[in-house]
C-alpha cells in the first residue's frame, strides 16, 4: 500500500544541514493500524509530509499502490493524494462554517453537486455520530467532537488510507479513547489503512497492530505493538 525506500531529508539550516530523516524503510500494509511514534524533533513531521505526498524526499523511494512518486505525473500525483486522508492536531475547521459545511469543504472545492454532497456527507456525519449536530458551528463543539468532524471531512474523498497526525494529542484521555475507538471501526468496517502519528504510547498501544518507533530520523524499532512494547 504504501512503501517508503531508503528515505532521508535534509533541510537547509542556519548552522549547517539538518537531517530530519536518515535512511527510512518502511512498509505499511492495506488494511492495517500502523503507528509511528517518537519524540519531538525524530522526523515524525518530516515522514508525514512524505507519506501524504506534500513532500519529495531528499532521496529515496516513496510508493504508493506501486506507483513510484518520482515517476507520477500531476494528475496522478493528486489522485494518489485523495487516497490520503489527513486528520490533523488542532482539528482545523473553519469557524465560519457549520459542521456539515467543514465537513463537505473538499466536495465542495471539488466542485461537486449540493445533492451529491449531501448524499455523501450524510452517512459520515452519521458514522461519527454527529448527525444531530449537523447544523452546529466550531464554537458549539467539544473537543472530540470537532475531530469527529476532522474525521468525517478526511473521509469525504472516500481515501483508501486515513493519516492521523496527532489527531488524539489535544484531547483529554477519555475523549481520547473515544475518538481512537472511532479510528479503529472506520479500520474494521470499512476497511481503510489507519496510519497514526504521535508521540503518546498510550495511542499505540490502544489500537496499532504495527509499530515504528523513530529516534533521531531513524526507524529504531518496528514490530507487533505487544513485541514492540514488551521486549525488554
Ligand atoms: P517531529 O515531527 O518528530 O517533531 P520534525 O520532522 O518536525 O520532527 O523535525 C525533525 C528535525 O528536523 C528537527 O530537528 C527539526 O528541527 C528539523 N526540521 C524540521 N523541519 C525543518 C525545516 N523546514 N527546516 C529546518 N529544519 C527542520
Ligand atoms: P509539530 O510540532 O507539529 O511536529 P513543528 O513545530 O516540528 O511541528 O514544525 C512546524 C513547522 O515548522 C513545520 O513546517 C516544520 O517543517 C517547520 N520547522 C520545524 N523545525 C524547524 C526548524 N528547525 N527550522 C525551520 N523550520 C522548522
Amino acid at each position: 500500500m504504501i512503501e517508503l525506500r531508503g528515505i532521508t531529508q535534509t533541510y537547509p539550516g542556519k548552522n549547517g544541514p539538518v537531517h530530519a530523516l536518515r535512511g527510512v524503510d518502511l512498509s505499511i500494509a492495506a488494511g492495517e493500524v500502523f503507528g509511528i511514534i517518537g519524540r519531538s524533533g525524530a522526523g515524525k513531521s518530516s515522514l508525514v509530509r512524505n507519506i501524504n505526498l506534500l513532500n519529495r524526499p531528499t532521496t529515496g523511494q516513496v510508493m504508493v499502490n506501486g506507483k513510484e512518486l518520482t515517476t507520477m505525473d500531476d494528475a496522478q500525483l493528486r489522485s494518489a493524494r485523495r487516497e490520503i486522508g489527513m486528520v490533523f492536531q488542532h482539528f482545523n475547521l473553519l469557524s465560519s462554517r457549520t459542521v456539515f459545511d467543514n465537513a463537505a469543504l473538499p466536495l465542495e472545492l471539488a466542485g461537486m453537486s449540493k445533492a451529491a454532497i449531501k448524499k455523501r456527507v450524510d452517512p459520515l456525519l452519521d458514522l461519527v455520530g454527529l448527525a444531530a449536530l449537523s447544523d452546529r458551528y466550531p464554537a458549539q463543539l467539544s473537543g472530540g467532537q470537532k475531530q469527529r468532524v476532522g474525521i468525517a471531512r478526511a473521509l469525504t474523498s472516500e481515501p483508501k488510507v486515513l493519516l492521523s497526525d496527532e489527531a488524539t494529542s489535544a484531547l483529554d484521555p477519555e475523549t481520547t479513547r473515544s475518538v481512537l475507538a472511532l479510528l479503529k471501526q472506520i479500520n474494521k468496517d470499512m476497511g481503510l489503512t489507519v496510519v497514526l502519528i504521535t508521540h503518546q504510547m498510550q495511542v499505540v498501544k490502544q489500537i496499532a497492530d504495527r509499530v515504528a518507533v523513530m529516534e533521531a530520523g531513524k526507524v529504531v524499532e518496528m514490530g507487533s505493538v505487544i513485541d514492540v512494547f514488551t521486549r525488554p
